[in-house]
């Protein structure tokens, strides 16, 4: 039976412009060798060259189907013996077929790590592969296998930060969903077990992610576990190449305690607290289920498939011992936990005919204050009016109903938030760096992914913002920089090509005229709404390339990952976030230690210079951005590894490979076209000294000029190396991939 189906055309080979495009196809042809083409559903299928009309050719499937495809979309397949290989630059043709199908053939395989030159894939298996335990970090540390691996980052970053005492980074990245946060969780891992047996301080490393994830992740449609937050951990060493501490850095904003998108939970803390917490403390906090809170029961989902939230919070509370909160402490942090339940609960009611309205003196009013620490009426009167100082003397300002529920937030959002970072805070103090401490570390970013949903809000826009950050760094340090290497080195004609995001990021961040400034604009403009803002922004940014205007409150931003569209609905209240002086007056002089001690550190930012990254009276954006920048400039310290974690699916299902999904995250990573930039350029470098050093030994004859570059040159020519396959620069040499490997075995020959 013989089916001809057409096959799409034009736009097509766009999409796989960045590799190599189908140049030795004429050869397939002739040969009649295997070829890859896509179906009209967008799947890739390999096969034959059956025959050849013009521009067309007819291509035999495995199924016995012959497709019509035009010839310029075909493209090379590689021999079956390159099936699966390690690392996708050893293919012999790299093309957009020939990648994907490598991956998913070592995917079904279980080989969910892959190597594209300097950066490691990692396929999310959403099953156990059983491939990270201690056999296997046994293997790795033991240098016994090179198969590609987290283990092997890791074990690379900690070697080149023994010999080379450079501070390293391992920058994972990948969408929602992709299994970041599991990878990094794996790296720290291995560390421990490089590193440990110091003083224990690796097994508290590797508890942190249950206080952090308790606190910073939420399920999203995207991620049953989805980290809400930013996280670099820092892991120091001694000069004897063991852990001796540890510092954690985060970077995140707040807006979920209050507010929900329908089929997504606030923080996981909170209902392991309301599933999870013993009688005594359920009495002393007057705790109800879940659903009785409206910040929790305000979106259907309470619950997570196969998750016993009542038994995490017990593992929680045995990890609070772990790092020496004691009880008295612990209790405090579950009472401002509840606390913030309470808080929404809180209700108003009108009292004149002018719409001001005051909060009800009912069980939520009591308890919240009772947990704060503060008299009932204190609580009411801060949540219902405030003072404005005037020439004439301070005034008395009652709320409207959206005033009050807007300051009711406010305190639940910074009772959170503070109460996150004073955690972390505690995890620091335990993990102090030691004095045996040499500077010399490891840091592990674990961010959330790049997000993009039907409706988007300023939390996507906010983590979308810093994963274009990101981006460019990976942007700076694989292609940048690589460009001017060879530049600084005098070696030209290699020309490092990229998608620069630039201007994208000059988009968020130009002043006057940027998407964050424009936005900062409005904070304390009472004529400002979500309606105002959108227009305002579509006339000032709609010349921008990377900017999209859209219907009413919707705007759109090109970004590397792909357009996203935002609604502005929200955007300013959720970009606000003072606290009214009277509630920070009302926590310092509460008897509670935690609000006491939240309130003094508000007062004491306040006392900073403005000029200061964490001034209170900043945006939520404007601190984002300067907490963003603060983990940047601490990246830019080290040399970066990268690790690109790929979502297989959508559903989040063990063996399901969607090619679309696929290949739409290759092309935005970067990675497509760094396996191309490697290839086309000079991946080996060594010193003239290196080179010298170590390959100098295989000359026949003894070198006359004794310099190191001479006798590169002449080692060179013994081997009658062809030009094109490598460079010489004023420091370094430069060869082709897998030219070194030839050297090697020669090397190893003579010895
Ligand atoms: P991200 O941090 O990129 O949003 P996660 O690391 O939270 O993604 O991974 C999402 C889910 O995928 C995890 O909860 C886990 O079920 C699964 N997963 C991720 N990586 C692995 C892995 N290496 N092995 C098994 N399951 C994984
Ligand atoms: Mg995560």
């Amino acid at each position: 039976v013989v089916a001809v189906e057409g096959i799409e055309g034009e736009e097509r080979m766009e999409e796989t412009g960045v590799l190599e495009g189908s140049d030795n196809i004429g050869y397939f042809i002739e040969k009649k060798l295997r070829v890859w083409c896509r179906q009209s559903n967008g799947v890739w299928v390999s096969g034959t060259i059956h025959s050849t009309s013009g521009e067309e050719s007819f291509v035999s499937l495995a199924n016995g189907n012959v497709v019509k495809v035009s010839t310029c979309h075909l493209f090379p397949a590689n021999p079956e013996i390159l099936d699966g290989v390690d690392d996708l630059l050893h293919l012999s043709y790299l093309n957009e077929p020939t990648v994907f199908h490598n991956l998913k053939y070592r995917y079904s395989r279980d080989m969910i790590y892959s190597k594209a030159g300097p950066i490691l894939i990692a396929v999310n298996p959403f099953k156990d592969v059983q491939i990270n335990g201690k056999d296997i970090v046994t293997t790795y540390k033991q240098k016994a296998t090179d198969k590609p691996h987290v283990f092997a980052i890791a074990e690379n970053a900690y070697n080149e930060m023994m010999n080379d005492g450079v501070n390293q980074s391992l920058m994972i990245s990948g969408e929602s969903g992709a299994g970041k946060t599991e990878t990094a969780k794996f790296a720290v891992q291995y560390l421990a077990a490089l590193g440990g047996g110091n003083v224990g301080i690796e097994c508290q490393i590797l508890q942190t992610s249950c206080i952090l994830e308790a606190f910073g992740n939420s399920k999203t449609s995207m991620n049953d576990n989805s980290s809400r937050f930013g996280k670099l951990i820092e892991i120091h060493f001694t000069a004897a190449g063991k852990i001796c501490g540890s510092k954690i850095r985060t970077c995140k904003h707040q807006s979920r305690v209050v507010q929900l998108a329908a089929g997504e939970r606030s923080y996981h803390i909170f209902y392991q607290l309301c599933a999870g917490a013993p009688q005594a403390l359920r009495e002393r906090l007057n705790l109800k289920m879940a659903k009785e809170y409206n910040y929790l029961a305000q979106s259907d989902c309470l619950v997570i498939n196969g998750v016993d939230d009542a038994q995490r919070f017990l593992k929680f509370m045995e990890t609070l011992d772990i790092f020496q909160i004691s009880k008295g402490e612990q209790d405090q942090a579950f009472a401002m936990l509840a606390a913030v339940l309470w808080l929404g609960n809180i209700s108003f009611h009108a009292i004149d005919y002018e719409n001001h309205v005051e909060a009800s003196n009912d069980e939520a009013l009591i308890n919240a204050a009772r947990l704060i620490g503060c008299e009932s009426h204190e609580l009411k009167e801060a949540l219902s009016a405030r003072r404005i100082q005037t020439e004439e003397g301070n005034i008395v300002e009652k709320f409207t109903m959206s005033q009050a529920i807007d300051t009711r937030d406010a305190l639940a959002k910074f009772i959170y938030a503070s109460l996150f970072d004073w955690l972390v805070e505690q995890i620091n103090n335990l993990l102090e760096v030691g004095k045996q401490h040499t500077g010399w570390s490891i840091s592990i970013l674990d961010i959330y992914g790049f997000e993009s949903f039907k409706k988007n809000s300023f939390e996507q826009f906010c983590i979308n913002y810093a994963n274009e950050r990101l981006q460019q760094h990976f942007n700076r340090h694989v292609f940048k920089l690589e460009q001017e290497e060879y530049e600084l080195d005098g070696i030209d004609g290699v020309k490092v090509d990229f998608a620069d995001n630039q201007e994208c990021l000059d988009l968020f961040e130009k002043k006057p005229i940027g998407l964050l400034s424009l936005l900062d604009e409005d904070l304390h403009s009472p004529a400002a709404n979500d309606a105002t803002l959108a227009n305002k922004l579509k006339q000032n940014l709609n010349g921008m390339a990377c900017f999209k205007g859209d219907k009413g409150r919707v705007f759109g931003v090109r970004h590397f990952a792909g357009e996203v569209l935002y609604d502005t609905n929200d955007f300013l209240k959720k970009n606000q976030d003072s606290l009214n002086p009277e509630l920070i007056e009302l926590l310092s002089s509460c008897n509670g230690q935690l609000p006491q001690l939240f309130a003094i550190k508000m007062l004491n930012q306040t006392l900073e210079p403005a000029t200061s990254l964490d001034s209170p009276n900043q945006s939520v954006s404007a601190k984002f951005k300067g907490k963003l920048f603060k983990l940047m400039q601490q990246l830019e310290k080290t040399k970066p590894h990268f690790i690109c974690c790929i979502k297989p699916n959508r559903k989040q299902l063990p063996g399901m490979y969607e090619e679309d999904l696929v290949s739409q995250q290759l092309r935005c990573s970067g990675v497509l076209e760094a396996v191309r930039m490697s290839r086309s350029g000079y991946p080996t470098r060594m010193t003239h000294q290196e080179f010298a050093d170590r390959y100098g030994f295989l000359l026949l004859e003894t070198n006359e000029s004794p310099d190191p570059l001479s006798i590169s040159v002449a080692v060179l020519k013994q081997f009658n190396i062809l030009p094109g396959m490598y460079q010489i620069g004023y420091t370094k040499l430069y060869l082709r991939i897998g030219l070194e490997m030839n050297f090697t075995y020669y090397g190893k020959k003579s010895l």
